[in-house]
Parts: C-alpha cells; sequence; structure tokens
C-alpha cells in the first residue's frame, strides 16, 4: 500500500484519468458495513484520477474456479475523493461472485473492471431539488450522489429516504446522520420493516407509503426522484408515485438486474415451450462468429448470447438484460432486434456494436468475436 502514500503518487501533474474500458485495479481497504455487506476500495500502482458520474458502475471481471464471472456494482463512493473508488457489496446467499469477494478479496488483491458506465446518475438530471429512494443494498448509487453534492457544498436540496430491514442492517449509517447533522440541505429519513426484541428504534417502522412520503417530503412532487432498491421496492414506489400523480419524466431508476433464477426460469419456460412447439417446422438461421471460426444453425429469434453458447463460444455477460454493457460485441452483417436499458451509448450502436444478453437474432448473421 506504501505506494499510494508517496508525494509522487497525490502529485496532481503526475495523474491520469481513467475512462471506459477495462482497468486492472489494486484492492486497497476492505470495510465490514454491516453483517453482511462490505465495502471494498480499489486505487491503481500509478497515480490515476477515478472520474465518474455518481450513480454509474463498474463490471468486475473475475475468474472464480475456472469460470469467467462478470458482475456490476455500482461505486458507492463519490468523485470528489477521486484517487480511488469503492463498491459495496452484499452478500447473496448461494452467490457466486458476492460471497466470494466477501471470502477471498482482500487489500493488495488486483482484478479487472469494465467501466465506469451508467445512465442512472445525478449529473445528467440535474435538478434543484432531489428525493433519494433506496431500499437496502440499493443504496449505493443514491450514497454515491448525496456524497458528490455534499462534499462539493452543492446547494442541491437532498431528502434521504433509505428503506432497510432492521437498524442493525443500515448502510453507512454513522456517516449519513454525520451528514445530517452538517448541512441544512440533507435530510434523513430512515425506515425498517422492523426491530428485534429489545433493539431500540425511533424512525419509521414498516414500508414507504404515501403517508409516510407526505411525512418524509412534502414538496416531493416538486423533486427530481432517483431510486434504487429490490424490484418489489422500487415496483411499489413507482405504483405509489403514479397514484399520487407524480410527473414520471422525473422519476429514475436502477435496477440491479435478474437474478440467474430468472434466467433458469426462462431457461425451463424456453424448454416447456420447445416441447409443446417440437412438432411445428422451426425457421433455422445462421450466426457465424468470424474470428473464432465457429457457425451454427439456430432458431430464428434466439438471443445471440445463447446463441453463441450453442456454438461452444462464452461471451461473458453480467446483468443478462441490457444495462451493464458486458456482453457487447460487433455485428458485421445480418438482422437483428435488440431491446437494451441503456448499457450501450448511440455511438457505439451506429458503429454496429449490440448487447448480446438483449439482441435477438432476426436473419443470418456474422459477429465479430
Ligand atoms: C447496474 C448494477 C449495479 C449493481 N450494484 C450492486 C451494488 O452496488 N451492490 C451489490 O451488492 N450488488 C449490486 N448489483 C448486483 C450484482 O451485480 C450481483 O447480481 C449480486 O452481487 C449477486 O451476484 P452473485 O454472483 O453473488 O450471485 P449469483 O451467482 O448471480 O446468484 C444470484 C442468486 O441466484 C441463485 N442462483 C444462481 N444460480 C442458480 C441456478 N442455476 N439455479 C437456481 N438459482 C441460482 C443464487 O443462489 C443466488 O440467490 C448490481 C447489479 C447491476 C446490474
Amino acid at each position: 500500500m506504501s505506494e499510494f502514500n508517496t508525494s509522487d503518487f497525490m502529485n496532481p501533474m503526475m495523474t491520469q484519468t481513467w475512462s471506459n474500458g477495462r482497468h486492472l485495479v489494486r484492492c486497497v481497504k476492505v470495510i465490514a458495513e454491516t453483517h453482511d455487506v462490505t465495502t471494498f476500495t480499489f486505487g491503481m500502482n500509478q497515480p490515476v484520477l477515478f472520474f465518474f458520474k455518481p450513480g454509474q458502475f463498474v463490471t468486475l471481471e473475475l475468474d472464480i474456479d475456472g469460470e469467467r464471472l462478470m458482475r456490476s456494482y455500482t461505486i458507492s463512493s463519490s468523485p470528489s475523493i477521486p484517487y480511488s473508488f469503492s463498491i459495496t457489496v452484499k452478500k447473496v446467499p448461494g452467490g457466486k461472485v458476492s460471497n466470494w469477494l466477501h471470502e477471498n478479496l482482500k487489500s493488495g488483491d488486483q482484478i479487472a473492471v469494465h467501466g465506469p458506465v451508467g445512465q442512472f446518475n445525478g449529473m445528467d438530471f440535474p435538478a434543484e431539488k432531489v428525493l433519494l429512494l433506496s431500499g437496502g443494498v440499493g443504496i449505493t448509487p443514491v450514497m454515491s450522489m448525496a456524497r458528490w453534492w455534499f462534499d462539493t457544498d452543492s446547494d442541491v436540496d437532498m431528502v434521504f429516504a433509505h428503506s432497510t430491514r432492521t437498524p442493525n442492517d443500515i448502510i453507512y449509517a454513522r456517516e449519513l446522520e454525520y451528514m445530517s447533522t452538517r448541512v441544512d440541505n440533507f435530510k434523513l429519513h430512515l425506515i425498517c420493516e422492523h426491530t428485534e426484541i429489545g433493539q431500540a428504534w425511533g424512525g419509521y417502522r414498516g414500508y414507504l407509503n404515501l403517508p409516510m412520503l407526505g411525512l418524509i417530503a412534502p414538496d416531493f412532487q416538486e423533486r427530481e426522484v432517483f431510486c434504487c432498491g429490490p424490484q418489489p421496492y422500487m415496483s411499489a414506489v413507482k405504483a405509489m408515485l403514479q397514484e399520487a400523480g407524480f410527473d414520471m419524466d422525473r422519476y429514475h431508476e436502477e435496477s440491479f438486474g435478474e437474478t440467474p433464477v430468472k434466467d433458469v426460469e426462462r431457461a425451463e419456460k424456453h424448454a416447456d415451450e420447445a416441447e409443446i412447439e417440437a412438432q411445428e417446422p422451426k425457421e433455422l438461421v445462421e450466426v457465424r462468429f468470424m474470428e473464432s471460426g465457429t457457425s451454427t444453425a439456430v432458431e430464428l429469434g434466439i438471443n445471440l448470447n445463447e446463441a453463441a453458447a450453442e456454438a461452444g463460444i462464452n461471451i461473458a455477460k453480467a446483468c443478462g438484460v441490457g444495462i451493464c454493457g458486458a456482453c457487447r460485441v460487433k455485428v458485421i452483417s445480418g438482422e437483428y432486434d435488440m431491446q437494451q436499458n441503456g448499457g450501450i451509448t448511440d455511438e457505439e450502436i451506429a458503429q454496429g456494436y449490440v448487447l448480446s444478453c438483449c439482441t435477438q437474432v432476426q436473419g443470418d448473421i456474422e459477429i465479430d468475436y
């Protein structure tokens, strides 16, 4: 860690900035936030300023037990502390990467990350008043935004309402309290589903609802809303705001993607459908992977990532729903239909790139892979 403390390292004249791409970074700090949430801080061996838009994420590329795995994690730190960046990871029961990180990643280890990217950020939707709504580990992008506005002495009026299971599950509890005691434009509200026996709790209880929101932010209709949390939480928040007649153009949300369970369910559904359709004639198209020199005939409409798997090619993917951009490939020619969720820029699309996880093959196609 010594290289991070030399005067050379901090010399702005010798400092580079990073941009979207693949970077080798070194873990410099591991911080236990709660019983199942840990923050990992990264730097580089040479001085680099990690600029990004608060709310954006990186995708980790890891080799675990011989398998290449990619998972996206929001940058939870703020670019106001630019010589390092952090991710905050919650352990998912049975999850490969989150548990591996908790059990293995330590200070000094080097890993590859892709990014930073992401359209859910506080800079692309400037507003004088914001309502930051988060559930569980969904706090990470809105915390990055809040840290940025707090550290830069911005006059953005922030209302921060975080929902969690119990008081012991509140991530960044002390820092949030500290921020709320230092400035007038950061109002903190914590909502706990329940408390454990003997546990003191003076905040809100239950789930966020409209009467509660009226107390938390009576002027919520005037605010830009940034929301991130588990899917049921975000669906409930969205329905609540719609019911209140909120202008949904000012509502922004980040989903942490589908779990492999959904992938498995989808695959099972496909299999069931395939059985029913087995008697019907299928239209086949050819998918050619030019760099690998491999091709395969697949059913019309199949997802390009699945087509690659059928050809024995692994195009690493992370979110599986067109958010993170990890599975980007270039189409040389052919027909396809991409339904992405912000993981690719208009320029990349114009250059022929697609996200293979959310691109359906619509005819014979040639891929630069
Ligand atoms: C843009 C973005 C930002 C994100 N930011 C964060 C963040 O800041 N912090 C954070 O903690 N997470 C974040 N995530 C989520 C993160 O990327 C991972 O999805 C999460 O850590 C789980 O990954 P895992 O490898 O541990 O679990 P996985 O191995 O992906 O498994 C997830 C679940 O599926 C189950 N499962 C796996 N395989 C199967 C199978 N074959 N059959 C049945 N069940 C199965 C597992 O048991 C587990 O419950 C973000 C995601 C996105 C897309």
